[in-house]
């Protein structure tokens, strides 16, 4: 058993730690408190080609995979979670269903532009009442000719502002049976009928674009429909077990920043005469930091390993996801503990940290669904 990332792997995530530390660092607390998206750095790490890493050669893509692309996100959400979560759903939840499901002329269309990042990449499948019950589905699909007429509205949409092209999800057989009567379509913003809503407020990843989406009477081609007819939950629920990946390797990014962060200042902060990394208490917290960290990455980066090698993953990306967002809250609640009435301000990382840790719980399937999600192959009959 081989722990080790390869040289190429190795390289790519020197990279995005460099770029991070350059490039993101200096300026992400300013984006989380404007809530801007943020723009420059998406571009910069677009032309680094951070938008193409599960992408083939041939769609312009470096197929580096999801090891490298886990290593990659962990670097970014290190010091930025709102810009973590944007590049994690445009490969994860856009790119990867599309690599997978897509036609030929789909790939040909559609991928070379989003591993360019010249367009992003979205995925719209929550609606108000269709949250952890995803299969309740409100939005309904239409053939009329040679397009489909689509009419609805999605929650919660990540990178719903600036992407170019989503996968929404809408009811196409109202008799059918619930979760097999769903189809996923391909969604460009200019389609007629598109519409973006009310962009949320939100308690962390404010950097992070999240808004309504709205179809009213939206034409979409019949070449758009992405996969199988009705088999639109599946490749929901597929592409999820990608994304937690995506949003494990989030996690263990704030932990990792709460890490870097906490073990720092316990070295400089003085008090009785002593740095506080002398007090046994504060060297508690970092050994568990240092110990979840080790263990949110393993399990993240086996998931993203089976993911490489084509081996059915959905159990250990929701250990991966369930594990990492917990350590990354624990470890954010501890970090501000560490810094005392310091981390309880917005002049530290750490007040951040402990903000956007708290979303790695809810979105692409809560902690509750999670633990349905691992413990179903031992209860089955
Ligand atoms: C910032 C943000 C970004 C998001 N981005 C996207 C996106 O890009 N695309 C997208 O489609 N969605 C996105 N979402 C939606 C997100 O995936 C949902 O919020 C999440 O799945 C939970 O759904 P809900 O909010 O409706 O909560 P609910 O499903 O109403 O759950 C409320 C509570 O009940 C619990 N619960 C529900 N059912 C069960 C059950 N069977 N057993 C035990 N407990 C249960 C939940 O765990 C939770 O604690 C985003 C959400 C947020 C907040």
């Amino acid at each position: 058993m081989d722990f080790n990332l390869t040289e190429e792997q190795q390289a790519i995530m020197e990279t995005a730690r460099d770029f991070a530390d350059k490039e993101i660092k200096p300026v992400a607390a300013e984006y989380d408190q404007k809530e801007e998206f943020p723009w420059p750095i998406v571009r910069k790490l677009s032309e680094l080609g951070f938008m193409g890493m599960i992408i083939p050669a041939k769609y312009g893509g470096s197929e580096v995979g999801n090891v490298a692309l886990a290593v990659s996100l962990m670097e970014i959400s290190r010091v930025c979670a709102s810009t973590g979560v944007t590049i994690s759903v445009h490969n994860s939840l856009l790119v990867n269903p599309l690599l997978k499901f897509g036609s030929e002329k789909q790939k040909q269309k559609y991928l070379p532009k989003l591993a360019s990042g010249e367009w992003i990449g979205a995925y719209g499948l929550t609606e108000s009442s269709a949250g952890s019950d995803a299969a309740n589905q409100k939005t309904t699909a239409v053939k009329k000719g040679d397009r489909y007429i689509i009419n609805g509205q999605k929650v919660w949409i990540t990178n719903a502002g600036v992407a170019d092209v989503i996968i929404g999800f809408a009811v196409t057989d109202k008799e059918g049976r619930k979760g097999n009567n769903i189809s996923a379509f391909l969604i460009e913003k200019d389609f007629p009928g598109f519409s973006v809503g009310t962009h949320e407020k939100k308690l962390g990843i404010r950097a992070s674009d999240t808004a309504e989406l709205s179809f009213e009477d939206m034409e979409v081609p019949e070449e758009n429909l992405l996969g199988e007819f009705n088999q639109g939950f599946k490749i929901a629920m597929d592409t999820l077990d990608g994304g937690r990946i995506g949003i494990a390797s989030q996690a263990t990014g704030i932990l990792m920043g709460c890490l870097e962060e906490s073990a720092r200042y316990a070295k400089e902060r003085k008090q009785f005469g002593k740095p506080i990394g002398a007090f046994e208490p504060i060297q508690w917290k970092i050994a568990e930091m240092a110990m979840e960290k080790d263990a949110s990455r393993l399990l993240t980066l086996r998931a993203a390993h089976l993911k490489d090698i084509g081996v059915k993953h959905s159990q250990e990306a929701a250990m991966a996801k369930l594990f990492s967002s917990r350590a990354a809250n624990k470890a954010a609640w501890n970090a501000v503990q560490i810094f005392g009435g310091y981390g309880y301000t917005k002049d530290y990382p750490v007040e951040r940290f402990y903000r956007d840790a708290k979303i790695t719980e809810i979105y692409e399937g809560t902690s509750e669904i999670q633990h349905i999600v691992i413990s179903r192959p031992y209860l089955r009959d």
